[in-house]
């Protein structure tokens, strides 16, 4: 039996300033960060990604 895990290195679209606070789905809001970064970044707002090169 194999579990399906979603890699936490994955790019995944970040939003700068999440939705929840205000921020929105235009291009300059949005980011890329690895699953893992975009996790543990939650529900803060990141001014500039601490996270390194996503392909
Ligand atoms: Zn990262």
């Amino acid at each position: 039996m194999t579990a399906r895990r979603p890699d936490l290195m994955t790019p995944s679209i970040d939003h700068v300033v999440p939705l929840s606070r205000g921020g929105s789905n235009h291009p300059s809001n949005l980011q890329l960060a690895h699953l893992l970064c975009n996790l543990s970044k939650g529900n803060r707002i990141f001014p500039s990604l601490v996270c390194e090169a996503v392909p």
